[in-house]
């Protein structure tokens, strides 16, 4: 079992919206992309940072994600059509057990430079559109890529598909061994078994 690090969140933390299970907080800006230096064209970029994802149950973790992406620009219109990747740890929703989450999210964000001050919207099918004013520079699309992870993060998380979970008597792991404590039928269905009875006789 690898260790989790654990981080204090800095002013420079910013947070973004509550899903059910993790919060995403942008550490330090990492997926910039530099308007003044994109020619027409298509390019292909990596890059790599770190997120914060934190819950109420589990420490706060800095998470490497990497995101690669084609960029096509043609004048002031430019597509970004990527993928975001990382993994952390979070609790099994059966054994409460670490478990690893696989990151990986489509990112496709259109950018429309214009005579404007900056925008962003969401599209259909999660596609970002961000409108950025002529006399920028860069474009900063990190509070993008944990928007996109916050939707997608996945709602159950289970260490093994096969995960045998906790007791609900004991609380033992089921997993490591398994516990003494007797199978009970619900005195409800104690008609059905002499119905069964009946028949069988
Ligand atoms: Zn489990
Ligand atoms: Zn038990």
């Amino acid at each position: 079992m690898h260790q989790v690090p654990t981080v204090q969140l800095t002013d420079r933390t910013r947070f973004g919206t509550l899903s059910s299970l993790c919060l995403f907080g942008v550490q330090e800006a990492f997926m910039i992309i530099r308007l003044d230096k994109l020619r027409d064209g298509s390019h292909h970029q990596k890059w790599s940072g770190t997120l914060t994802s934190v819950d109420l149950v589990y420490p706060e973790v800095v998470t490497d994600v990497e995101v690669v992406a084609d960029i096509h620009r043609l004048s002031d219109l430019i597509t970004v059509r990527g993928l975001i990747t990382g993994s952390l740890a979070r609790p099994c929703d059966r054994c409460l057990e670490p478990a690893e989450v696989k990151l990986e999210t489509p990112l496709h964000v259109v950018i429309r430079v214009r005579s404007v001050a900056m925008t962003t919207e969401e599209g259909d099918d999660g596609e970002f559109i961000v409108t950025v004013a002529d006399e920028d520079s860069e474009v900063d699309l990190t509070d993008l890529i944990r928007d996109r992870l916050v939707v997608d993060f996945p709602l159950v998380v289970h260490c093994d598909e096969a995960c045998k979970g906790l007791c609900p008597q004991c609380g033992a792991n089921l997993n490591i061994a398994p516990c003494t404590c007797a199978v009970t039928v619900d005195p409800r269905w104690e008609a059905l078994k002499s119905i069964r009875n009946e028949n069988s006789e």
